[in-house]
């Protein structure tokens, strides 16, 4: 394992992830977390409720603040110096469990936001791209509906578009499809596939392990806080290591 993370530090890394710790108050969260991803990886994080997996991925894009380590993102190392802070997470699109789209603005709307605030793309370019992104993810037809008139999958695959608007390098994950029901579960993971078949470097905190096995250059687990075992898929499922490892997945399987 040692000699896989050493072969990952390269010019081509996109994540580097070292010694990080992260408490909320006195509370633990996030121990000694190494973690090293190459570009166009994709890695899938797995773990029991509370493990730490949110608030691992929340930390790349600085949604929360880590205390302790050095976490590294396309070459900027994460600071409180805000700009660092903007540059990075206008290269990490992130997707939630709950989609979050602006209930009174159209699918396209929402695409185009950001791009126009934030990126001041001119108005008619951002539509291009929107509808470029929607097309994607196999709902142009929807452009003008509100969030309200669509299903959870397809909210889902809008909040997906919508990251991909800012062109991100790097997509975070965070349970995408646990909020689904089962039927709609499929056209988001298919979405999810497509954008790995693009050579996206992603991480996805997901239970789908049927993803993890078709998508996931690596699998990691995590218990309490802390990164107890990764391995490529089909090791990770036929040969887990750790008996808090093999627990979960006797769980989940
Ligand atoms: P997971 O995503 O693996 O379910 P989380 O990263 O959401 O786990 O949470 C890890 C632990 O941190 C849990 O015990 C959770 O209750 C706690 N936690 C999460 N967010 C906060 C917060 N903002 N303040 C205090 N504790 C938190
Ligand atoms: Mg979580």
């Amino acid at each position: 394992m040692a000699e896989q993370a050493k072969l990952q530090v390269s010019d081509e890394v996109a994540i580097t992830i070292e010694g990080m710790n992260k408490w909320f108050g006195t509370f633990h969260v996030l121990r000694d977390i190494n973690l090293y991803v190459n570009r166009g990886e994709r890695i899938v994080i797995a773990g029991p409720s509370g493990s730490g997996k949110s608030t691992l991925i929340r930390c790349i894009n600085a949604l929360e603040e880590h205390q302790k380590g050095r976490i590294e993102v396309d070459g900027t190392v994460l600071s409180s110096d805000i700009k660092n802070i903007d540059k990075i997470r206008s290269e990490v699109g992130m997707v939630f469990q709950h989609f979050n789209l602006f209930p009174h603005l159209t699918i396209l709307e929402n695409c185009t936001l950001a791009p126009i605030w934030v990126r001041k793309t001119p108005k008619r370019e951002a539509e291009e791209i929107a509808m470029h992104f929607l097309e994607k993810v196999k709902i142009p037809e929807q452009a003008d509906k509100y969030p309200g008139q669509l299903s959870g999958g397809q909210q889902q695959r809008v909040a997906i578009a919508r990251s991909l608007c800012m062109k991100p390098r790097i997509m975070l994950f965070d349970e995408p499809t646990s909020a689904l029901d089962p039927e709609m579960i499929k056209e988001v993971l298919d979405t999810m596939v497509s954008l790995a078949e693009d050579g996206m470097t992603m991480l996805c905190v997901t239970h789908e392990m049927g993803f993890a096995r078709q998508v996931a250059h690596r699998v990691i687990f995590m218990d309490q806080g802390q990164i107890v075992e990764q391995n490529e898929p089909e090791e990770f499922f036929n040969n887990p290591q750790s008996e808090r490892t093999k627990l979960f997945l006797s769980q989940i399987l």
